[in-house]
């Protein structure tokens, strides 16, 4: 067959009239046939699990989903394999077919403790992304018991659809982080005359969506009122991952196990020593101590916690994760055809000032924007320069132009 004469075997379009015609063994494919056709495997592999999520997806066995964490966070090794198994079981118990033995596998929803810019929120995205789900980032301090000013708990879900694009089979698979779970830990243990409606009230609100129910959700946000059009979310498959910092647990932590140490001299030295570290001795009743009523912490029984960011963990964030923040650069200097090539005394600099003014994973990219922020300026455009080589001096010098206070309001 001539050239011109080639056609889609499918729609029998001309070869001039597509964009793209593949040739098989005897038949040909145009680009628009591939597009359609892409489009009813993907909806074949929507429809053949009973709740709208691809079975192969779902079934990424732990060691697979932990492989996939590890690509995108450094670290954080015990979280990243809690959160797996949680991850795999949740999605598991979406599959299971309906018997009559009477075993409900019940929600794995998870509640990570760690400091602040320890990666608590990047392991829910990254989850997210890689079960192509949608995911609402909520933060609860805005929350308030129904009534009072500040927003009802049905507001995650409004969020929720937000993220999912209204589409309400994904909403309903969807992961829900909320952070900051612990500034709506119970103000203090005195029962007293004026409601809590920010602390406890929320937890209790938070109590049906965490185990699973159906909620009418405002579409648009906002109060509900009674000429509303609400949209039913049922919340039974949506997973809730809670994080927090829980300033000051670590003197539960401590208490609880000094008091079990009693006789055993050595380990009390132990705590002091391991104070930075004492999260990994967390259990759910410090949670309980810190002030979360037992009920919520029944519905976020997977328990993990996040390390703090040491240098080595730091200076691995710089380059290590598949978008580092150091590939991020190389790429934008490469789009002006300029190599961009940073020293590794350069990198320890920009590590050792993040530790220096505490500001952590999040002040790493601010550090590196001022460090790079003339070059960005400069360079692009000026076809005499075709590469940069960032070396310790230069950052400090860049940096001396920066007052870090500035970096520390932003971060
Ligand atoms: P948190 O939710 O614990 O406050 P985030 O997940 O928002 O912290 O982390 C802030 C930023 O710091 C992230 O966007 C990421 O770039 C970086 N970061 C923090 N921890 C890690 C980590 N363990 N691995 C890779 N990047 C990290």
């Amino acid at each position: 067959m001539a050239k011109e004469e080639l056609e889609c075997s499918f729609c029998g379009r001309k070869k001039a009239e597509t964009n793209l015609l593949i040739a098989g063994l005897d038949a040909h494919i145009c680009d628009r046939c591939i597009e359609q056709a892409h489009g009813i495997v993907v909806e074949e592999a929507l429809h053949s699990t009973n709740n709208e999520l691809s079975k192969e997806v779902m079934l990424k066995k732990p060691k697979a989903i932990k492989e996939f964490l590890d690509d995108y966070v450094i670290g954080q090794d015990h979280t990243k394999r809690v959160m797996s198994v949680a991850v795999y079981n949740h999605y598991k118990r979406l599959l299971q077919p309906k018997t009559d033995d009477d075993i409900e596998i019940q929600k794995s929803n998870i509640i990570i403790v760690g400091q602040t810019g320890t990666g608590k929120t990047l392991v829910a995205k990254t989850i997210a992304r890689m079960l192509n789900v949608p995911l609402a980032i909520v933060d609860a301090t805005v929350l308030t018991e129904a009534g009072y000013v500040g927003e009802d708990v049905e507001s995650i879900l409004t969020r929720l659809l937000q993220a999912a694009d209204y589409n309400l089979e994904k909403a309903q698979n969807g992961i829900v982080f909320i952070d900051e779970i612990d500034k709506i830990a119970r103000k203090s243990d005195n029962p007293s005359i004026t409601r809590d409606v920010s602390g406890e009230g929320v937890q209790q609100a938070l109590l049906k969506l965490l185990e699973g129910t159906t909620v009418n959700v405002p579409p648009k946000g906002g109060r509900k009122h009674p000429d509303q059009k609400f949209i039913e979310v049922n919340t039974e498959n949506i997973l809730f991952i809670a994080g927090g910092a829980f300033d000051g647990i670590e003197r539960h932590i401590s208490k609880r196990l000094n008091m079990q140490a009693v006789g055993f001299s050595a380990s009390k030295k132990e705590n002091v020593l391991e104070k930075d570290h004492m999260l990994k001795y967390i259990i759910p009743k410090d949670l309980k101590d810190f002030g979360l009523i037992p009920e919520i912490i029944g519905r976020l029984p997977v328990l993990a916690y996040m390390n703090p960011l040491d240098k080595g963990t730091l200076r691995a964030i710089l380059t290590e994760p598949k978008n580092a923040i150091i590939k991020q650069y190389k790429k934008l200097f490469e789009m002006d055809g300029i190599d961009f090539v940073i020293t590794t005394e350069a990198l320890d600099f920009i590590v050792e000032q993040a530790i220096a003014y505490k500001l952590g994973a999040r002040g790493l990219r601010s550090l590196c924007e001022a460090v790079l922020t003339d070059a960005m300026y400069e360079l692009p455009g000026d076809e005499s320069i075709k590469s940069l080589k960032v070396t310790k001096q230069y950052a400090e010098e860049k940096l001396q132009k920066t007052t870090i206070k500035k970096l520390k309001a932003v971060s």
